[in-house]
């Protein structure tokens, strides 16, 4: 593993990453393609709005909603749907963010919907409302979450109910954007990680979703700090509204009117609560690119390189005493096949942490996955490795344990 990096020129320990896409160790590797736009697009200048334009087509193309924007990522993609939910076309309102006085700004959510990533909602002023139990985990055969208690907890003060999409989220989405639009609130679903499945680009707005939130920076392969907004027209135009650099004359100001309806406005908004969160030119066409290469990946292909490039690994770790390796191909969870190797300490003299904990203090770092390590277990994903990583990384961790 002597290739030559940028990180070595600075100094900094370059990632192996076996871990799948983790903003913390860098995300996903760019496609080339991506970074050649991005090159292109630093030399030369276009009007933001123009490209969010363009991009805009793209994502209703892609995911059949009404209109689509690039964010900074899925988490800013977050905010900005609060606060379009927030604030709608108010330009008073848009100003006054992330203060809501007199503003409906409560945000429902199953709390076994809530995550790490929700204060991004929050960001936008907003308070999340959170209803339901763990009850499942009761095993009584209770459920979570009771769709009468999404339809009695939706009040005056709400502006939206929120959904994060994994296999495993109950109730269904039809279920509560059904009761959400019942009373005329819109629903923002957190579909970060969901791709692939492909398919899963219009299925949640097939589902009724009102705003749906992608990263651009996991398996779309684009810029690290981008993300895919799609969504209702109105609540988009809103996003632009409080997103776009908003220092303009008014005399001249006249941004596409498919994302931004000018007459909409009495005077030029004010810089909204989303100028922070800005996304550049180089970003804008990195992610066209990328997001128009990943609907016309062979996915299988995909998904069979990603199998193999895990036999490889397995074979290597499964002749190591102590160390009892699985394949997580098919259990709903994943879109990913996984491996999950259980480490038995008394084996092995050295418990999953420990090995983990050892991985990452290498040069080049090793990162694999460590949501288990409670159970005795890491995992390694495939998709951010090439093959030559794979035999590396099992030859490493077989050292580690046994030199
Ligand atoms: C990754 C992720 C995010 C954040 O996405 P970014 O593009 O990194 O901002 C939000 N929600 C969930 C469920 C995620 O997995």
């Amino acid at each position: 593993m002597t290739r030559k990096t940028i990180y070595d020129d600075l100094g900094v320990p370059r990632v192996i990453n076996a871990a799948g896409t983790k903003t913390r160790i860098g995300g996903t590797l760019i496609r080339e393609e991506a970074a050649d736009a991005m090159r292109n697009a630093a030399r030369n200048f276009a009007r933001i709005s123009d490209l969010q334009a363009r991009a805009s087509t793209l994502i209703e193309d892609v995911t059949g909603a009404q209109a689509g924007y690039v964010t900074s990522g899925a988490s800013a993609a977050l905010i900005l749907s609060a606060a379009a939910c927030i604030a709608g076309d108010d330009p008073d309102a848009m100003r006054r963010l992330p203060e809501t006085d007199g503003l409906p700004d409560r945000i429902v959510m199953p709390r076994t919907h809530r995550t790490g990533y929700d204060n991004a909602l929050r960001t936008s002023g907003a308070t999340i409302v959170d209803i339901g139990t763990n009850d499942t985990h009761l095993g009584t055969g209770s459920v979570d979450v009771e769709p009468w208690e999404i339809r009695s907890a939706i009040d005056e003060d709400t502006a939206a109910v929120a959904y994060v999409a994994k296999p495993y989220t109950e109730p269904p989405l039809e279920t509560v954007t059904e009761i959400a639009h019942d009373s005329g609130i819109p629903v923002i679903v957190d579909a970060a990680a969901e791709l692939p499945p492909v398919e899963n680009l219009s299925r949640f707005v097939e589902q009724g979703a009102d705003l749906v939130a992608f990263s651009g920076g996991k398996s779309v392969r684009g810029p690290q700090t981008t993300g895919i907004l799609a969504g209702r027209e109105p609540l988009i135009r809103s996003v632009a509204a409080q997103h776009l650099d908003m220092h303009a004359a008014d005399p001249v100001w006249n941004p596409p009117t498919d994302i931004l309806d000018t007459s909409q406005f009495d005077g030029v908004p004010r810089q909204g609560i989303g100028r922070p969160l800005k996304v550049g030119k180089e970003e804008l066409v990195g992610l066209i690119r990328a997001l128009k290469l990943f609907v016309e990946e062979d996915h299988d292909a995909r998904r069979q390189e990603w199998s193999q490039r895990n036999t490889l690994i397995t074979e290597s770790l499964h002749s190591t005493p102590g160390f009892v390796v699985d394949i997580t191909a098919n259990d709903g969870k994943t879109a990913v096949p996984e491996i999950e190797v259980t480490v038995d300490d008394s084996v092995v003299g050295m418990s999953a942490t420990e090995l983990v904990g050892l991985l990452r203090d290498e040069n080049p770092r090793i990162f694999v996955g460590a949501d288990a390590l409670d159970d005795g277990k890491f995992t390694i994903n495939p998709m951010c490795l090439d093959d030559d990583e794979a035999s590396y990384i099992a030859d490493r961790i077989v050292s580690q344990v046994y030199e």
